[in-house]
């Protein structure tokens, strides 16, 4: 079968034939019919050596939907031609965590060498994947797979963030959503599906906020130097109650702690490297308050599935042959992407 496999560091990875895997024991294997490209993917391939624990080759592709091919013979609870996503963060199965769902805050994630499918371990860029254990699998019934597949990361993780955000966003509050793509239509959508709060949107593309209108935020701007002054009139003069950042550069995580409103709420997700100061006393609104939210747990997955079900929120995709792998990749990197690119094995 072919699979986009990364083989260097820095370099871009390439489709090669590789042997299509049987599973054994507890394992499935699953024909991928969609897969998205994360922005996560472009941090994976670019890091430098010995940054991250995986070994090299592998196959990438954390966002897989399809169906099932053939179950292991110690496999239940799931049937050949079952339609699925794919629970991707896949921890060490041992621990508390893992045993209730909670795989992205495996006890032992430490010890791992990778963080998930298509991280460090053989991923759904591919025609078909390999899964540990039928518990990774979450039945999407009759949504379209290549709606399924981004709701495994880009739709779980903005789940995940905005789960933890909840208690500060009663009605009325606002919501800074900082970086519209892939993550951020989809934490507009599910802010405005889950909570009672108002949204705000900021990037730095017209394209990306004409997005965030359309998944129903109230208000977008571009970065400028009166960005923060800009939303802090936006929320009423005292500040957002709620700052998503999907971008996570020094950058953005100024502009966030700049909006806040005293007992603020900042989520970091994105993965920009960037740095912001603690220090007490300080800048920092009082009462600030930080998370960084890693992915998602599984019964998070099967409820953001059940909200695409309903129609509540909808994945934007630009669909890509498996064979224009390398296309899609310039296109996220160049910010080029709509919404999520999602490949199709041709
Ligand atoms: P994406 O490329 O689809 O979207 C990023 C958006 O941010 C784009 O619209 C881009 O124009 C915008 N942007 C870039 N620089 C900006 C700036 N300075 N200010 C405002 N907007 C800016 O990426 P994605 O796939 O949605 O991923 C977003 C980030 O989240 C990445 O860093 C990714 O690695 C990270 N991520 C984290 C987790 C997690 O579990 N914490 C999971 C998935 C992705
Ligand atoms: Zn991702
Ligand atoms: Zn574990």
């Amino acid at each position: 079968m072919r699979a986009l496999r990364l083989a260097a560091w820095g370099e871009t990875p390439t489709l090669a034939e590789v042997e299509r895997p049987v599973p054994h024991g507890a394992e499935v294997l699953v024909r991928v019919e969609a897969t998205g490209l994360c922005h996560s993917d472009l941090h994976v391939i670019g890091a430098a050596p010995g940054n991250l624990p995986y070994r090299l080759p592998f196959t990438l592709g954390h966002e897989v939907a399809g169906r099932i091919e053939t179950l292991g013979p110690d496999t239940d609870g799931m049937r050949v031609g079952d339609r699925v996503v794919l629970y991707g963060p896949w921890g060490c199965g041992a621990c508390e965590r893992c045993a209730t769902g909670r795989d992205n805050y495996c006890d032992r994630r430490d010890t791992l060498a990778w963080h998930g499918a298509g991280l460090g371990r053989d991923g759904g860029m591919a025609e078909y994947v390999l899964v540990p254990s039928a518990r990774h699998l979450v039945p999407i019934g009759g949504l379209p797979t290549d709606q399924a597949a981004p709701l495994s990361d880009a739709g779980l993780t903005s789940y995940h963030a905005v789960a933890g955000l909840r208690h500060a966003l009663a009605e009325g509050a606002t919501t800074v959503v900082i970086g519209v793509g892939g993550l951020g239509h989809l934490a507009v959508q599910i802010l405005r599906a889950t909570t009672a709060g108002r949204v705000l949107a900021v990037d730095v593309r017209e394209d990306a906020l004409a997005l965030a209108d359309r998944s129903g935020a109230e208000f977008g701007t571009l970065v400028r130097t009166d960005t923060a002054h800009v939303l802090r009139e936006r929320s009423g003069g005292a500040g957002v109650d709620a700052v998503l950042d999907f971008v996570g550069t020094t950058q953005t995580l100024e502009l966030a702690a700049g909006v806040l409103r005293p007992g603020g709420e900042l989520a970091v997700v994105g993965s920009g490297g960037g740095h912001l100061t603690v220090s007490k006393p300080g800048v920092l609104p009082p009462g600030f308050r930080l998370s960084v939210p890693f992915w998602g747990t599984r019964p998070e997955l099967a409820e953001v599935v059940a909200l695409a079900r309903s129609g509540a929120i909808h994945v934007e995709t630009e669909r890509f042959p498996l064979s224009a792998a390398t296309e899609a990749i310039d296109r996220l990197r160049g910010g080029r992407v709509r919404g999520r690119a999602v490949l199709v094995p041709d």
